[in-house]
């Protein structure tokens, strides 16, 4: 019989034991809890939710809802226990956490194949082993993490606000680079491609802008003073890195700080006035799909509903749907595109795998994902079972494509969203809901072939 260590007994750790043990595959899961406790953990018990108890939403015709039903569909043990400790909360799957933990502890404790070891890895295991030992991870496991995959783990990640490209209003918005001139959207053609509209991010023309006056600046400003911010862990020191700092501690430096930053106007024209902006934002393309773009410098740490808030104060994104938030927290993770193969496997140290969130996913199910598709994969290597990847149309193979994506050195990690996936294969104009009930369908159908 085979023989794994997952070390960290956290959401992708316990996935990951679960699916191998499940296969025949014997696992020691190491967890350093209660022995030494994380930062951010509260109990002994194995998958602790660290802050929010929302596993976000259930709808299928959302990115969170479709993952989900992937992972049900792949007898996720997480998603099963969250079911069973769920509480009520509208579209939402939100859980008792004690009861949740719990659930998963009891499990994993039960399994007759998984021995739970309560220690603190201090270096990297014997393998075959895969490490899960999520943002928090340990000093000395980190650094031997660090020496292996031959490059440093990232910390404190500033992540800018992602805008569905759907959702600006190009009445208000332009193409250019900057010193370049200005392209026009014209209305009531919502479909960037179509005017011309840059085919890479890396060439220039790649940004969108959104052009203010000064009094609409001002009153950008002012909400941003007056914002509601989350608040630090007593872990996290809250000095930032200057070259990225978030944008409310901008304002607070002064008023022209941000126009003199990330919003200065230098080398734009905005074509309805012929002028220079008083400041302009600019988005940037996220995905070579074109159906997404990121706020340039935009990372912050204003509370998810104040971003909708005051972002939509933007002109060109009054009505913008945001597909992932802007955040700063501390976060140990890799850049997976640069060291780890399609396996999750370390390029340096072979037979070691890397999971969930430090392996370059944000957010409790991505985590989960991550764990589940690298114990499928081992366990497939292990017993000699012929085993790809899931295509990037997949919710899965969607996550799993962005990790090994190459970012040429800037790398992020990503959570659930529709950028991830490659656009349907059809012509025909369709709402919004129709497009994402569509993505979800033929999601389903290729996990259930990929599955067979
Ligand atoms: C402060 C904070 C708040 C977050 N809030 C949210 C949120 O509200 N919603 C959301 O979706 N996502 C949130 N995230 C992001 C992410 O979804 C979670 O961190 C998620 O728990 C990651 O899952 P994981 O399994 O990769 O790691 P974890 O769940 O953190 O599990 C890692 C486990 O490894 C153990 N461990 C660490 N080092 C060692 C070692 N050397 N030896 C043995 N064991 C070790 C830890 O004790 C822990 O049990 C948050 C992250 C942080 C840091």
């Amino acid at each position: 019989m085979s023989h794994v260590t997952v070390v960290g007994g956290g959401l992708a750790g316990c996935e990951a034991a679960w699916q191998l043990a499940r296969r025949n595959i014997q696992v020691t899961l190491v967890e350093m809890r209660p022995e030494e406790m994380a930062p951010a953990h509260g109990t002994d018990l194995l998958a602790e939710l660290v802050c929010s108890n929302s596993l976000k939403s259930t709808d299928m015709g959302t990115p969170a809802g479709l993952l989900k039903a992937e992972l049900a569909a792949l007898d996720s043990l997480i998603l099963e226990a969250a079911r069973a400790s769920s509480v009520p909360a509208g579209s939402a799957l939100a859980v008792d956490r004690i009861r949740f933990a719990r659930l998963v502890t009891q499990r994993i404790a039960e399994h007759p194949n998984i021995e739970v070891v309560c220690r603190r890895q201090d270096r990297l295991p014997d393998p075959p082993a895969i490490l899960a030992t999520g943002p928090l991870t340990s000093g000395d496991l980190a650094k031997a993490l660090a020496e292996a995959a031959g490059r440093p783990l990232t910390f404190y990640d500033a992540i800018a606000p992602i805008v569905d490209a759907d959702s600006i209003d190009w009445d208000h918005a332009f193409v250019a680079s900057r010193w370049e001139n200005a392209t026009s959207k014209p209305a009531n053609t919502p479909d960037p491609t179509r005017f011309g509209f840059p085919a890479m991010a890396t060439s220039k023309g790649d940004y969108v802008n959104c052009p203010m006056d000064r009094g609409q600046y001002e009153a950008f400003v002012d909400a941003l003073l007056s914002a509601s911010q989350v608040q630090a862990h007593e872990f996290e020191d809250a000095r930032y890195f200057e070259s990225c700092l978030p944008i409310e501690v901008m304002a607070r430096r002064g008023l022209d700080v941000l126009r003199h930053g990330p919003m200065r106007p230098i080398g734009i024209q905005d074509p309805a006035t012929g002028k220079r902006p008083y400041a302009v934002v600019q988005l940037r393309l996220e995905n070579s799909h074109k159906t997404a773009y990121n706020m340039v410098g935009f990372q912050t740490r204003l509370r998810y509903g104040e971003q909708t808030r005051i972002f939509r104060m933007i002109p060109g994104l009054g009505d913008a749907n945001f597909l992932r938030y802007g955040s700063i927290h501390r976060n140990s993770y890799l850049n997976a595109p640069a060291c780890l193969n399609a396996r999750f496997e370390l390029d340096k140290a072979p037979g070691i795998r890397v999971a969930g969130l430090l392996a370059g996913v944000e957010g409790y199910m991505e985590s989960t994902a991550m764990g589940l598709l690298a114990g499928l994969l081992l366990a497939a290597d292990l017993t000699g079972a012929n085993l790809d990847p899931p295509p990037q149309t997949t919710a899965l193979g969607a996550l799993h494509t962005y990790l090994q994506r190459d970012r040429g050195g800037a790398f992020i990690p990503t959570n659930m969203n529709m950028s991830l996936f490659p656009p349907l294969d059809v012509e025909e104009r369709m709402s919004k809901k129709e497009r994402r009930l569509r993505t979800a369908r033929r999601a389903l159908d290729d996990l259930l072939l990929w599955k067979a």
